[in-house]
């Protein structure tokens, strides 16, 4: 499964947090990231992460873009309720192209984890009939 992680500033230090609990499923599967996010969590981890562009020079859109394409089986976008973003309209329709696709996505750790339960145990696996 592909799947896209970004975080914003402040949650960045969760998500490397949450990679290194989950590092093993996530080992098994390929992940993308934006700049920063991928550079922390693959430097904790270890882990092999695509890394695009900073989210702030359209990292989000080069991921939004794969999603479009339906190229992503899951997003872990752990974002800042409480700071506005300048890229927040484009964060928006990432979410929206998610809907589009039926793509599984966590805005949050909480969500995050029960979709990697999920597929642990095989949950999304009609992800790859999809293809
Ligand atoms: P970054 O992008 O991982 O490059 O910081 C995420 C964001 O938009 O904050």
């Amino acid at each position: 499964m592909n799947i896209a992680l970004i975080a914003h500033d402040e949650k960045k230090e969760l998500m490397v947090q949450f990679c290194i609990a989950y590092c093993g499923v996530l080992s098994r599967n390929n992940l993308c990231a934006t700049g920063t996010t991928g550079k922390m969590v693959s430097e904790a981890t270890g882990l092999s992460v695509q890394k695009f562009l900073s989210g702030s020079q359209g990292g989000s859109q080069q991921i939004a873009a794969r999603i479009a394409c339906n190229e992503i089986d899951m997003l872990l976008f752990f974002r800042d309720p409480l700071n506005p973003k300048p890229n927040e309209a484009n964060d928006m329709d990432m979410l929206r192209l998610c809907d589009m696709h039926n793509i599984p996505v966590a805005t949050n750790i909480a969500t995050a984890e029960v979709l990697i339960h999920g597929l642990e145990r095989g949950d999304l696996d009609w992800r790859n009939i999809l293809k």
